[in-house]
């Protein structure tokens, strides 16, 4: 079952940890907001409020960058989270918001990444959502027409006009966006907040966050803080904080491989001329995507939901032949490419399957822009929240996502029992679809 020569991580594929990880907080200390997590979220929400001259003190359990937002595919995507068909049809009101939220994220990155001038390899090439059979060309055909409605830039188009490899049949070309490298995202965002006047704290766990009367005291092994307000940008690890509404977060492992450099002439003839990132019409996607490298990284396919505190992680054999038999289907012609290593991470699915936001309790906020979005979605929040406590008006997008409560209904999605299920019904309908052919 295990695959000959890859590597298995328990960290990311794209970059090493930081030289140098700052120590633990120890004592006690007082600000006016403490975050707690040190994802793109934390930190873009730390750096905003540092901007703004609060006085900001980031507390993150490993090191900045250390979960999601170094280990993702990097896909820069303006695509809606969550399926726009049946958004559409329960609430077809919010729809517009959240393709408004979604699009504006990805500028908001794009300029983000420029204005701190990190590098990320960055290339706009935009994504596309790919069917891989005739159900998923109607799927796609249909999302396109909702979204569309919604006000939303993507276009439908054949496999060949959006220059994907063959097996890729149509897509909704999502202009808006594109790749990057995302742990070189992560560390560039930690060294500008590391210059921006925040004080940060890495491997410094919060234990506890407990209002009071005269604010908020943050419980961490080595001390306490008292801060006015607090930010939880936990993620997936959010259901560790008492403090965090119930449910907030339904935490999912993923897993990505790379493959080894391939030559650049079998690249050219696997008729993937646009470069543009690719994720299937899959219940479960498949994600696909070139890198400066000259390799492929591919990942998804099956989510594994998490139970209990989420451990550290290297990715089964199973599941990476699993993800090696799809990557071997869609690219028939690079069947024999070897593969280098694989990795991966744990996201938050929220119970609405949309990003949220809102208060916990009193001087405690709370913010996810995950749903295996959060690249663009989860420091575009970050910062609209910071803004928000900052003292500015509630700004649409933020408006779009805000909870008048910190209530979340449980989420059959994420059951081990309903994951499996979308899974095999997937293959199911690959092999329907081959046997057609
Ligand atoms: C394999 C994989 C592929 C993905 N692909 C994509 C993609 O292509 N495009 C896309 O848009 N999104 C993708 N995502 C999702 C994206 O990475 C996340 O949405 C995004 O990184 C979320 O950022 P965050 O800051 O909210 O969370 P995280 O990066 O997970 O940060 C949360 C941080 O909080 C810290 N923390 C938690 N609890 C505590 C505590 N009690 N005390 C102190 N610190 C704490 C953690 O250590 C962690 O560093 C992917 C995710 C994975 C795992």
């Amino acid at each position: 079952m295990a695959i000959d020569g890859i590597t298995y991580s328990s960290f990311s594929g794209w970059i090493d940890p930081p030289g140098e990880v700052l120590p633990a907080f120890e004592g006690e200390l007082a600000c006016d907001v403490a975050v707690v997590g040190g994802g793109y979220a934390g930190m873009a929400a730390a750096l905003r409020l540092a901007e703004r001259g609060a006085d900001v003190a980031l507390f993150e359990a490993g090191f900045c960058g250390v979960g999601a937002s170094s280990r993702n595919a990097g896909h820069l995507s303006g695509a809606p989270p969550g399926d726009p068909r049946l958004l559409g049809a329960l609430q077809p009101h919010r729809l517009r918001g959240i393709v408004q939220f979604s699009q504006e994220a990805v500028r908001f990155t794009e300029e983000l990444l420029q204005r701190l001038a990190i590098d990320s390899d960055y290339e706009p090439t935009g994504n596309v959502e790919a069917a891989v059979s005739g159900g998923q060309i109607q799927k796609v055909r249909r999302t396109a027409q909702i979204l569309h409605k919604a006000g939303s830039e993507a276009e439908f188009g054949s496999g060949r006009d959006l220059g994907l490899p063959g097996t890729f049949l149509a897509g909704l070309f999502e202009r808006l966006g594109g790749l990057l490298n995302p742990g070189k995202f992560a560390l560039g965002l930690r060294e500008a907040l590391l210059e921006s006047g925040a004080r940060v704290f890495e491997r410094t766990p919060v234990r506890t966050v407990e209002p009071t009367s005269a604010g908020v005291v943050v419980n961490v092994p080595g001390g306490h803080v008292r801060a006015e307000r607090v930010v939880l940008a936990t993620n997936a690890y959010s259901r560790e904080l008492a403090v965090a509404p119930k449910r907030l977060a339904n935490p999912v492992w993923v897993r990505m491989v790379e493959t080894d450099p391939i030559d650049s002439a079998r690249l050219e003839a696997t008729g993937w001329r646009s470069r543009s990132g690719i994720v299937t019409k899959h219940n479960i996607m498949e994600s696909y995507r070139l890198t400066p490298r000259g390799t492929i990284v591919f990942g998804v396919r099956r989510l594994s939901a998490g139970r209990g505190a989420l451990e550290s992680r290297t990715p089964d054999p199973a599941a990476v032949a699993d993800l090696a038999r799809g990557f071997r289907t869609r690219f028939p012609s690079l069947r024999d490419v070897a593969l280098d290593r694989t990795w991966g991470g744990w996201i938050a699915m929220t119970s609405p399957w949309l990003p949220v936001a809102g208060e916990a309790t009193k001087n405690v906020s709370y913010l996810i822009g995950c749903n295996g979005h959060g690249l663009a979605q989860a420091p575009y929040l970050g910062t609209l929240l910071a803004d928000r406590l900052a003292g500015d008006e509630l700004h649409d997008d933020l408006g779009t996502v805000w909870r008048a409560q910190p209530r979340f209904a449980p989420s059959l999605f994420c059951s081990p029992l309903t994951l499996r299920t979308m899974w095999a019904i997937d293959r199911l309908s690959d092999r329907l679809h081959s046997s057609k052919r």
